[in-house]
């Protein structure tokens, strides 16, 4: 339906007027009120570039909550790319100007245009700033999340293929066929690993992950288990060491996510350590009464300014020591998120060229939670 409607422009702001017969109960609504019901930040200024109106949510997102900048000049908007959004339409102009511009560290698309009344004489532009820091986000998880696809489904795929394709068509020695498919079987598990990952990563963006728990005393028992189950599978080149204090506080653990926690920990020390070495994991009681585990290698180490973004998804150390090695990235944002999920912390202590050591808590159970 077309409703016919007066916009006036006035020193005291913008106002719309609707017919009595279109309009709310009281006949006029304030556009002012509109503006202001409005949750996109939007900003209206008049030709000579004075800020005529602002909502709340326009003061929130310049931080401007305690400055009145209605009647001063947009020269006092600290963003120059709004300050030249909104200027592109000074002289009036037909359509919308976008453009992306980053205030306070998120990312906004400002749409400006200008206000006319019914006769088409320009009176003012009105911008909004719409809030697409999250879609960018995703935007930028889904480039990355085909990256990796690409490379860590393709590699294996290559490798199966091939070795598949040997056998079918060469009749070689037992010892030979035995070799590639023990090449065959590492490489579904590295794909059935990814998969799982891909899915725990899913389960946590959805708020999905559940975990169950269970309380007991014998948390060392579980990390003994994992270690042992986890060492049988190595070559010789890693050894490794336990140590398990006795009367470890009570935790209230799942279980399967804790084993996993402690796979994706060792497998990353035994990949980043590839000339091989001891490998430490101890299970201790904090000084607060927490259990804390610690998993420590010999291996190529974290270069310092990468820790900061260590457990964020997809994201690797990018440099001529880890090139070679397979991986996701995914590991460790899944284990924030377990770790986390059982009210605990992880964080990493790393020398370049020297060793890595992670460690997490599960804090001590006392039957409330
Ligand atoms: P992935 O192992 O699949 O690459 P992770 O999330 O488990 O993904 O690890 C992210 C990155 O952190 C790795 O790519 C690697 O660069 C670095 N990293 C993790 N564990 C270690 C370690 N023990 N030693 C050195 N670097 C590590």
């Amino acid at each position: 339906m077309n409703r016919r409607y007066t916009v006036l422009v006035s020193d005291e702001g913008v106002g719309v007027d609707l017919p009595p017969a279109e309009s709310s109960t009281s006949g006029v609504l304030s556009a002012a009120a509109i503006i202001e019901a409005i949750s996109e930040a939007l900003i209206v200024t008049d030709l000579n570039e004075t800020i005529v109106h602002l909502n709340g949510a326009c003061e929130d997102v310049l931080d401007a909550s305690g400055l009145d900048l209605r009647g001063h000049n947009i020269s006092s908007l600290e963003s120059a790319d709004l300050r030249r959004v909104i200027g592109a339409m000074k002289n009036g102009g037909f359509g919308t100007v976008v453009r992306k511009l980053t205030i306070k560290e998120r990312e906004y698309e400002a749409r400006s245009s200008v206000i006319r009344l019914p006769t088409d004489e320009p009176v003012g532009v009105v911008t909004v700033l719409h809030d697409i820091s999250e879609l960018l986000a995703v935007d930028r998880m889904k480039d990355e999340l085909l990256a990796t696809v690409n490379h860590e489904l393709r590699t294996p795929l290559t490798s199966l293929r091939g070795f598949a394709e040997l056998l079918y068509e060469r009749d070689l020695p037992r010892a030979d066929q035995k070799a590639f498919l023990k090449i065959i079987l590492g490489e579904t598990e590295r794909l059935t690993d990814l998969i799982s990952d891909f899915l725990d990563i899913q389960k946590i963006e959805a708020g999905k992950m559940r975990f169950q728990l269970d309380v007991t005393d014998d948390f060392g028992a579980l990390v003994r288990e994992q270690v042992a189950t986890f060492a049988l599978q190595r070559e010789d080149k890693h050894t490794f060491d336990l140590s398990v204090e006795p009367r470890l506080p009570k935790v209230a653990i799942d279980a399967d996510r804790i084993r996993q926690v402690l796979m994706n920990l060792l497998s990353n020390a035994v990949k980043f350590s590839p000339d091989g070495g001891p490998i430490g994991v101890t299970v201790s009681r904090s000084e607060d009464d927490n259990v804390i585990v610690s998993v420590r290698d010999q291996g190529i180490g974290i270069p310092e300014e990468a820790v900061e973004q260590l457990f964020s998804r997809f994201f690797r150390v990018d440099n001529r020591a880890t090139r070679s090695v397979g991986g996701s990235g995914l590991g460790l944002a899944i284990v924030k998120e377990l770790v986390e999920g059982h009210g605990g912390r992880v964080w990493v202590e790393s020398t370049l060229g020297v060793g890595t050591e992670f460690f997490f808590t599960i804090p001590d159970y006392r039957g409330g939670r």
